[in-house]
């Protein structure tokens, strides 16, 4: 038996998965990877990688299957999500990524797949209001700013507009949910690892959900 956790939190940009996997992953001390994340601080770096993979995140526009495979296969190979497990954020979006992953993790395969599910619309509603912390990558909204003067409530950094939270990108970003990653619920489904958990609400009763969906999951079956 491996112990901590081996998730995926699968959901439409906007459902709130980046506040969830940071609440999740210090309720069961696992490593969160979050691919955009890794992405966004590849271009911070100002290195080559970073300028080939910019252009990818302006538009919107998925970053190729071997690229982001190769950086979350590194990833999965430290001793953190070797020993203790991890939650995936953002990954995987496409069926290459879905079955790189599971190739990765064999032979002992993923615990289980969360759908964090949100209607496109509020989905919409929330990315267009959505503020983030240029620092720390903390998440707010317009409609929760941080307490003082768009200057981050955990680290003093600026709070900004993400550059790829321009409507056009929104937009490209929600078809491509649609078209490329929304199908992987089915192959999870297929799997017996789906879970589905409504995102509406504050983030303390989404926690609350996910934690419980997961316990439940975890639980050994009695016999
Ligand atoms: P996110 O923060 O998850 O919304 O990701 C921001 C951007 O990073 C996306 O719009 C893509 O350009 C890129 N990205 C993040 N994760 C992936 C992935 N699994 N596959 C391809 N591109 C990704």
């Amino acid at each position: 038996m491996i112990p901590g956790i081996r998730l995926v939190l699968l959901g439409k940009q906007g459902a709130g998965k980046g506040t969830q996997c940071v609440r999740l992953a210090r309720h069961y001390v696992v490593s969160h990877i979050s691919t955009g994340d890794m992405f966004r601080a590849a271009l911070r770096t100002g290195s080559d990688w970073g300028r080939q993979i910019r252009a990818y995140l302006d538009e919107g526009e998925l970053v190729p299957d071997e690229i982001t495979l190769g950086m979350v296969a590194d990833r999965l190979a430290h001793h953190d999500t070797q020993s203790r497990g991890f939650i995936l954020d953002g990954f995987p979006r496409t069926f290459p990524q879905a079955e790189g992953l599971t190739k990765i993790l064999e032979p002992h395969g993923l615990d289980m797949a969360i759908d964090l599910h949100i209607s496109t619309d509020e989905a919409l509603t929330r990315l267009a209001g959505r503020r983030v912390c240029s620092t720390c990558g903390g998440i707010y909204n317009v409609r929760k700013p941080p307490r003082y003067d768009w200057t981050c409530d955990n680290c003093g950094g600026e709070v900004v507009q993400r550059d790829d939270d321009t409507d056009d990108a929104i937009r490209r970003r929600l078809s491509l949910y649609e078209s490329d990653t929304a199908p992987l619920l089915e192959y999870y489904g297929d799997l017996g690892l789906l879970v589905t958990v409504d995102a509406l609400g504050d983030a303390d009763a989404v926690a609350d959900r996910l934690v419980e969906a997961i316990d439940r999951h975890r639980e050994p079956s009695t016999p």
